[in-house]
């Protein structure tokens, strides 16, 4: 069993990405900024957030954090995207998920330039992908894309069975695996809380993505023997022993998954930190297509 390292990975792409902002900068281009808006003070949103924060500072990237209150108006916060969507000094932007109840997801998700939407949630880049056109890829299923390629593993022909059909996740990843690609070319099942034989189809995966948000609900019944295993989910667990607080732990049941698998990403440390390396890479996109332009 070979162990993904996502923690390891992401920063050889961030090391990668400081030398070209070294040599964008050297040549007296503009330095990449990346700007987080993140609404209200939710313990993992602003984990998430600071994150990315520290990555930017990590590569050189300019960053800035917009942080508003949870009591902002849908309205207020539009107006607010509408400001970054022009402001010049801003080559990309996220809005960190999730919002308050009383904003509507979708219509955020929308207001956002598509030339600035780093996270690559916009209609026009999911649309993109899907006719495999260039543009920005969402940044979890392009973290998952680099560590195939970064540990050569094969996706063509393979079934890859995907468990989870969130916008952000699961969807995108299935079009992505489907496409006429490396990595992709894979055979696709793409299945949800209505799917009635889970556990079968799982079973008949070469690779298996797992993104439902429940903890440890993959057990090694579900996998077959050397397949590749990408567990996305991420569950907070209280734990007075660790000096959080709490633990992360996966979709996945590790230790026994492990034993079968041929490739594995463990939680905390395999998927987390490859969405942050591609949020960073969307941006230095954004900011070098400006250039361009
Ligand atoms: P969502 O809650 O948006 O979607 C969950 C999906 O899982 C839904 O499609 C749902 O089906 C499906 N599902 C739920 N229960 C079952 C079941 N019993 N059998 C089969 N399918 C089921 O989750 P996200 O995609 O946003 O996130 C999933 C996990 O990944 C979470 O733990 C999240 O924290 C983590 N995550 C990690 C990221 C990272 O960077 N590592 C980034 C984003 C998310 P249905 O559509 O029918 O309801």
């Amino acid at each position: 069993m070979i162990l993904i390292d996502g923690k390891k990975t992401s920063l050889e792409v961030q090391d990668e990405i400081a030398e070209e902002v070294k040599y964008l900068q050297g040549k007296g281009k503009k330095t990449p900024h990346l700007a987080a808006v993140l609404v209200g003070s939710n313990g993992a949103s602003i984990t998430y957030v600071n994150a990315k924060v520290k990555a930017c500072e990590r590569v050189g990237f300019e960053s800035s954090l917009v942080r508003l209150p949870d009591t902002i108006s849908e309205e207020e916060l539009l107006n607010k995207i509408s400001k970054l969507n022009n402001d010049p000094e801003i080559d990309g932007f996220i809005v960190q998920l999730p919002l308050p109840d009383h904003i509507n997801p979708k219509k955020v998700t929308q207001a956002i330039s598509p030339n600035k939407d780093v996270d690559g949630f916009h209609p026009e880049n999911i649309g993109k992908v899907a006719l495999n056109l260039p543009s920005f890829l969402p940044a979890t299923p392009y973290g998952i894309l680099q560590l195939f390629e970064r540990y050569n593993i094969e996706t063509a022909g393979k079934h890859c069975v995907v468990v989870g059909r969130s916008n952000i996740v699961g969807a995108p990843i299935s079009i992505m695996m489907g496409r006429n690609a490396y990595p992709g070319n894979s055979t696709v099942t793409l299945t949800h809380s209505r799917t009635n034989n889970l556990k079968e189809l799982c079973q008949q995966a070469d690779i298996l993505i797992v993104a439902l948000g429940k903890q440890e609900f993959i057990t090694a019944d579900y996998v077959k023997e050397d397949a590749v295993v990408i567990d996305v989910g991420i569950t907070r667990i209280n734990d007075k022993t660790k000096k959080k607080g709490y633990r992360l732990v996966g979709d996945v049941k590790f230790d026994e998954v492990a034993e079968k698998a041929s490739f594995i990403t463990p939680v905390p440390g395999g998927v987390g930190p490859m969405t942050i390396a591609s949020l960073l890479k969307n941006t230095l996109l954004a900011s070098k297509n400006k250039i361009k332009g």
